[in-house]
């Protein structure tokens, strides 16, 4: 976590991880999101007792080989419903031992992120657009997440580093907008993300910055002022990404940070994946979608399960989803309902279901 920089490291000391008292206290006692950031859970057992679950909620004494750690914000914590087990936000962040039963077409790298990878923290699938793995590091770890195994341990981390991949955009003029992601971009410094973005923005080329971040949504507070201001000072268009699957996370701190963006000026889309026993269900693909539109917030995609090891038991079937989109646009303004879609390795863009 050196990315985060000195304010980490203070915050970090400054608290003590055994205390996990006023878990559920207001966010006021958050000084702001690198403290946020420094008092998130990063242990099962943790999280386990801040819901009132438990310990051996769905682990047998397992999960503990889980290679992928549990890390989650309090904010994203405070939105579970107590005492739930099947909590449909628990799920995403709670390892479980259904993750170490390795699965049939199951694999490390489901989308073929490697032999897309152009220099050091640069991947381009498509035309016109490439994208930047900012950082490795993000506010919570999704246990479905496509890039679990993604080795991020060999992308740039400083400056110098992006210069391979910063000449590659540079000379590709076919390149008009670039996205960044990780990991979550927005997990570096305001310092860092300005200095890449201006770097990104001087490129005349580049028409479009794309932000693809989690934190909107799990980690409100990372929308301050200051970030508004350094995306408003970009030449470029920039358009943000969120990334919300279950109507629950648009709650509390959340759909303000979301208005903030949007009152800003900025498109904001979101793109959800669909995941068993979390979101596979009209009535809460309705309601996800219609608490982003009545934000300003255009659902975008809805992703098809990456098939990435220790992920199977998310998995819904591609019929069962063509039938929860058919049931969408039966009850949504055309304009709310997102495009179905699966990454294919190798194919052109993302493949409509
Ligand atoms: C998903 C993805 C994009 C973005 O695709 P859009 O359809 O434009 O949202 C771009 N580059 C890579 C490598 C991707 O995986
Ligand atoms: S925020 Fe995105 S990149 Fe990070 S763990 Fe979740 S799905 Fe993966």
């Amino acid at each position: 976590m050196d990315i985060l920089g000195d304010n980490y490291e203070i915050a970090a000391a400054d608290h003590d991880p055994s205390d996990q008292t006023g878990l559920f206290a207001d966010v006021d006692v958050e000084v702001d999101w690198h403290h946020s950031l420094a008092l998130a859970v990063r242990s099962s057992d943790v999280l386990l007792s801040a819901v009132g679950l438990p310990l051996d909620t769905h682990s047998t004494g397992d999960r503990g080989k889980c290679q992928f750690p549990v890390f989650v914000s309090r904010s994203y914590i405070r939105r579970m419903t107590p005492g739930d087990a099947n909590d449909p936000l628990l799920r995403q962040v709670l390892a479980s031992d259904s993750e170490l039963t390795s699965s049939e077409g199951f694999t490390a790298d489901a989308v073929g992120d490697g032999s897309s990878r152009l220099t050091p923290g640069l991947l381009k699938k498509y035309e016109g657009r490439a994208l930047l793995i900012a950082t490795g590091t993000c506010a919570i770890h999704c246990r479905y997440c496509f890039r679990r195994e993604y080795p991020y341990g060999r992308e740039p981390r400083q400056m110098s580093e992006w210069e391979p991949a910063l000449q590659e955009i540079e000379t590709d003029r076919s390149i008009h907008e670039i996205i960044l992601s990780g990991g979550d971009p927005l997990m570096l410094t305001d310092a860092r993300l300005t200095e890449l973005c201006k770097r990104l923005d001087s490129i005349h080329h580049v028409c479009r910055l794309r932000f693809h971040s989690r934190l909107p949504i799990v980690l409100p507070n990372r929308v301050t002022d200051r970030l508004i201001e350094l995306f408003s000072q970009l030449r470029s268009k920039v358009i943000v990404v969120v990334h919300a699957n279950h109507p629950r996370e648009i709650e509390r701190d959340c759909p303000p940070a979301l208005q903030r963006l949007v009152r800003a000026g900025f498109p904001v889309l979101n793109q959800a994946v669909l995941l068993k026993g979390v979101n596979d269900d009209v009535d809460v693909l309705t309601d996800l979608c219609e608490r982003l539109i009545n934000l300003g917030v255009m659902p975008y995609y809805l992703h098809q399960l990456d098939r990435v090891n220790g992920t199977s038991h998310f998995e819904v079937p591609i019929e069962m989803g063509r039938q929860l989109v058919a049931g969408l646009r039966g009850r949504l303004p055309g304009y709310a309902v997102p495009q179905y879609v699966q990454e294919i390795a190798g194919a052109p863009s993302k493949m409509p279901l």
